[in-house]
């Protein structure tokens, strides 16, 4: 597997970050977070903003994970998908109040995050067009609003790719470097009080009744509360989360600068894409005549040279003329999702929870209310207890089965 922690990404180069020293010695807080990602930067600030004093233990550096490393395409309509008409309106609330607090920060705070709005879902079958026709008038007043079925003559004023069917144009969704926003939001959590320690793994905790102890190799921390947002590293750090979140794999890669009218002739629009199917592609312009091209291998890591090739295999198929273009830099994520990719959120102990989300908003929202759950009030109504999340792999089968046959059974489902 690739050692993902040493890659470089795009969005890191350039960016100015402080020094944060690990963990030393044995230290006490009100609350504990396992994780810098949008997710533990999220509760970190939510515990600081209630008056108690809070610790991030971060096993690399700030935005190291999926958070720092994903395409930068912020949906806000992930409730479409979901068929039921008011469980679809208030999770596609829920993220447009996100998205609107992290828009309202980065202007407020002058981040340069290359904030851009607008997106096109992507349908590379007829039956994945009949869907996205579908979404364009699903849901809330306000969402429908934004949206515009896009059929294959009306796509090319955006995009010029024999591959799509149709496309579904949603106004309010974001595009945003999310490594300088999540930079941005752990430094005015740190101006409030919060402690970042960063090179600090976890590498066992004891949650009680109403103490928490957590441990790195340099030090320990007893504090009340504890939220774990520790990505794809929650299952070593809360083993009970292994049976039910699995590893998802994708992959990104940035061009150099390609000549303009090329990259007009080819992306003319700044929206970026999301293809609906499972192994999905998603890419979008970035300043400077630049491509981010993304590919989503899903139960498939990709090692050394084969990344940019395997890359670069879907970049020329979806954009012939592209093809040779040089790439920057090339990199591989991986995400910690359910099985229904819903949200997880899982009362560990009294005052203690583990939250994992798939999406940068999600994310944000899952910190928040992650932390607000470790209040004993929370604990007493035991909402968190009901697991609704199927088991991973199902069935107790051996999980290198389990992937191979899903990974066959998307495959046939994306072609439909
Ligand atoms: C390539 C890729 C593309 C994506 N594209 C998009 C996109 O375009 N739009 C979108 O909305 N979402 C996208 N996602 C998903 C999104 O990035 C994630 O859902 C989200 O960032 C998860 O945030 P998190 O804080 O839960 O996890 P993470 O960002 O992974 O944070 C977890 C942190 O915990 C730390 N950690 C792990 N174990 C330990 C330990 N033992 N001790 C201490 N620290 C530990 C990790 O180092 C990490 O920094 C993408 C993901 C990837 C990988």
């Amino acid at each position: 597997m690739n050692d993902l922690d040493a890659q470089q990404t795009y969005y890191a180069l350039g960016l100015a970050t402080p020094e944060r020293p690990p963990l030393s010695g044995t230290h006490t807080f009100d609350a504990v977070v396992v994780g810098a990602g949008y997710a533990g930067i999220s509760a970190a600030t939510a515990f600081v903003e209630a008056g108690m004093s809070v610790i991030v233990l971060e096993k690399a550096t700030v935005a190291s994970g999926a958070s720092g490393r994903n395409g930068g395409i912020l949906l806000l309509s992930e409730g479409t998908h979901l068929g039921d008409a008011e469980e679809s309106s208030i999770v596609d609330e829920s993220l447009g109040a996100a998205a609107d607090e992290l828009v309202r920060f980065i202007e407020d705070n002058g981040i340069d995050a290359d904030l851009r709005r607008g997106s096109i879902r992507l349908a590379i079958t007829k039956r994945q067009a009949a869907q996205l026709a579908k979404s364009a008038v699903a849901g809330s007043e306000q969402a429908r609003a934004g949206r515009r079925y896009l059929d294959r003559e009306d796509l090319k004023e955006f995009l010029r790719s024999d591959r799509y069917e149709a496309g579904l144009y949603e106004r309010d969704n974001i595009n945003l470097n999310p490594h300088a926003l999540l930079e941005g939001l752990a430094a005015h959590a740190e101006k409030l009080g919060v402690v970042i320690a960063e090179h600090s793994r976890v590498t066992g905790m004891h949650a009680g009744r109403d103490r928490v102890t957590v441990m790195t190799d340099t030090g320990e921390i007893h504090a009340q509360r504890l939220v774990v947002a520790a990505g794809t590293g929650s299952g070593d750090v809360v083993p009970s989360t292994q049976k039910t979140l699995f590893t998802g794999y994708s992959q990104i890669a940035v061009t150099e600068p390609i000549d303009e009218a090329i990259l007009d002739a080819a992306m003319p629009s700044w929206y970026s894409t999301s293809e609906i199917a499972s192994f999905s592609r998603y890419f979008r312009r970035l300043p400077g005549n630049r491509l981010l091209f993304g590919i989503s291998t899903l139960f498939e890591t990709i090692d050394g040279p084969a990344l940019e090739d395997r890359i670069r295999d879907e970049l020329r198929d979806t954009f012939p003329t592209l093809g040779d273009v040089a790439f920057h830099s090339a990199w591989e994520g991986a995400i910690a999702s359910t099985v229904e990719e819903t949200p997880l959120l899982d009362r560990i102990a009294p005052t203690a929870v583990v939250t994992s989300s798939n999406g940068v908003l999600a994310s944000w929202n899952g910190g928040r209310i992650a932390a607000a759950a470790t209040s004993p009030e929370y604990a007493a109504y035991d909402l968190l207890r009901v697991n609704r999340h199927s088991n991973w792999p199902p069935l107790g089968a051996p999980e290198r089965l389990v992937r191979k046959a899903a990974q066959n059974l998307f495959r046939i489902k994306d072609r439909l």
